[in-house]
């Protein structure tokens, strides 16, 4: 027996992830960009500030926090990406900055920002640099 649960937000893009049952799948991944979902960075317990990143204490340890894990703590947070993130709207900007920083000042005319949108322009920008990765 499966439960669906929406308004789960994929850890590493932000993408909805319609449709996800729990328990999660280890073989569940994004539709939009293929992370993996039963990860580390996915769970309630993850916390980048803290020794091993978990606050469950009784996990084992996870080595690869972006890798679908085996762990029996394992519970999807559905604002994952918000989470690892200082503040939603800084870090959009921070991320901006640093993708587009050299763009801005040498190629106004290309500049892909759309000002109305800054935090959707860094996340499209990710997709497209890690959206491949592994
Ligand atoms: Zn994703």
């Amino acid at each position: 027996m499966s439960t669906v649960v929406k308004g789960y937000l994929c850890w590493r893009c932000g993408t909805e992830l319609s449709e996800l049952r729990l328990p999660v799948s280890r073989r569940e991944e994004c539709s939009s960009c293929r992370a993996e979902i039963h990860v580390c960075k996915q769970c309630v317990f993850y916390s980048a500030h803290i020794a091993n990143a978990c606050r469950e204490d009784r996990a084992e340890f996870v080595s690869n926090k972006e890798k679908s894990n085996f762990c029996d703590y394992y519970k999807p947070k559905a604002d994952a990406c918000q989470a690892t993130a200082l503040d939603k709207d800084k870090q959009a900007k921070l991320q901006a900055e640093a993708l587009f920083g050299d763009i801005k000042q040498d190629k106004k005319s290309e500049q892909t920002i759309d000002p109305d949108d800054p935090e959707q322009a860094a996340r499209e920008e990710l997709k497209r640099l890690f959206g491949d990765d592994g």
